[in-house]
């Protein structure tokens, strides 16, 4: 097993990651900034590195000092968490140059899927329904015809997209040329690659993706599915697994065809298949190479740890898990806990000058926050998870509600009172909600 793995991330999930190489009995490295010497992260690892100054570009990113410090601490493997370098390809072949274990895919792979359209033929090849789109947005004609197979509204979306970035919905055909142009300018400025594609938008859809794990050794297994579909600007706010308007023909069809999609590639490591979910069909709209955010609600309702997962895979380990010995037992929920303005979504930095988190039976909070912690302007604002077990939805939404009221964060503004409105209303409580319902909820409330 792995001695030292250098963990390349910052707050809850630097936690969440340093928590499981304890557990395996393998040391840590932590990096930080200038601006996080107090973090938990920090506070927590067996040796820690400066790599640089507050902002990100200068440290959690800062590929040549994160380097350094993983060869002078001397680790086995590099852990990139989400976010930041996690779906670097440049980062995880320079790690693989360096004989160090990047803990995800390899760098063939976070490529191969970092361009959403390839990640699309990828898939249309391995027999996954994908979004109906066209990827020659030059040519008038052939998206005139496209748009008269599929009617308007349309979707551009960036090739190298990420975090909701680079889309523009189009609704009259007028639009189009100055929407394919503003989503190209967008892009090229957050990705520095101006590669745009079309898509039919889908009106009603919900948001719900597949959890993979897979071996150096050819072993497949899926997890379920989480429903993502509370979003805010196209940004997760609170995921559920599994999805209640789920049959489980449906679960079991989609899983297979994503286990066949990701053997045939020969992935390895843990990725989610992300779709949209309209009228009893599945569409894909692309993979993440990288564990995710809400992989918790998964965790919770298999008794699967992901990142152990991750870590024994990395390490050439076989699977130990068969796909029949996966059942979704029970429900989760997880809200993502912001340090925001809950009406105008302004971060809010600051001190805590109160803290108490709530706990309990089918509680678990991933939060790397304590009471006298400042939280940097630096990064982004969520400060922590809070995610609740039950043996039912409605026994599991209760004990959210109770966890929220019982949530006291202090000093700072966040949006625990949004999620206490969301998960009180009669769309939220019914399951039958579609990505749009947040925005109309925070037009009428
Ligand atoms: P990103 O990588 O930037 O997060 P995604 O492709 O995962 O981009 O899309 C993010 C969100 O944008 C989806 O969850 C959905 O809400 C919306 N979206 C993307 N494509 C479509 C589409 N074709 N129709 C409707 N909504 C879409």
């Amino acid at each position: 097993m792995f001695k030292k793995i250098l963990i390349a991330n910052r707050g809850e999930i630097a936690l969440r990651i340093l928590r499981a190489c304890r557990e395996l009995g393998i040391k840590t490295v932590a990096i930080h900034s200038d601006a996080d010497e107090a973090a938990m992260h920090v506070r927590m690892s067996d040796e820690s590195i400066c790599v640089g100054p507050a902002s990100a570009q200068s440290s959690y990113l800062n590929i040549p000092a994160i380097i350094t410090s993983a060869t002078m601490s001397n680790v086995d493997a590099i852990h990139p968490g989400y976010g930041f370098l996690s779906e670097n390809k440049r980062f995880a072949e320079i790690i693989e140059e360096h004989n160090i274990k990047f803990i995800g895919p390899s760098s063939e792979h976070i490529g191969m899927m970092g361009n959403k359209i390839l990640a699309k033929k990828i898939m249309i090849d391995n027999g996954v329904p994908v979004v109906p789109g066209i990827d020659k947005v030059n040519d008038e004609n052939e998206i005139k015809s496209f748009i008269k197979k599929v009617e308007l509204p349309v979707i551009i979306k960036a090739s190298s997209g990420g975090g909701g970035k680079g889309m523009r919905v189009v609704y009259k055909e007028e639009d189009l040329q100055e929407s394919i142009a503003a989503a190209k300018v967008e892009s090229k400025k957050s990705f520095n690659d101006d590669t745009v594609y079309i898509e039919k938008f889908l009106t009603k859809p919900k948001h719900i993706e597949i959890q993979i794990l897979s071996d150096s050794h050819g072993n497949v297994v899926t997890l379920g599915e989480r429903d993502c579909s509370i979003q805010r600007k196209h940004q997760k706010l609170i995921e559920e697994s599994p999805s209640n308007l789920l049959t489980s023909e449906q679960r079991k069809e989609i899983s297979s065809l994503c286990q066949k999609a990701i053997k045939t590639i020969g992935y390895e490591g843990a990725g989610t298949i992300e779709f949209l979910f309209e009228n009893g069909k599945f569409y894909f709209m692309e993979m993440n190479t990288r564990l995710q955010v809400e992989h918790p609600v998964t965790e919770m309702v298999t008794g699967i740890d992901l990142v152990r997962e991750q870590i024994e895979i990395a390490n050439g380990k076989k699977l130990s898990i068969k796909q029949e010995d996966i059942n979704l037992k029970g429900h989760s929920i997880e809200c993502r806990i912001n340090a925001e303005h809950p009406e105008n979504f302004i971060p809010s930095p600051g001190t805590i000058t109160q803290y108490h988190q709530p706990g309990g039976l089918g509680i678990r909070v991933d939060s790397a926050v304590y009471q006298g912690y400042s939280i940097p302007s630096h990064y982004d604002s969520m400060i922590g998870k809070l995610i609740t077990y039950a043996d039912n939805r409605s026994e599991c939404i209760s004990k959210m509600k109770r966890a929220l009221e019982e949530y006291v964060i202090m000093g700072i503004n966040t949006n625990i009172q949004l999620h206490q409105k969301i998960i009180k209303s009669k769309e939220f409580i019914s399951g039958k909600y579609d990505i749009n319902f947040l925005s109309k909820f925070l037009q009428f409330k």
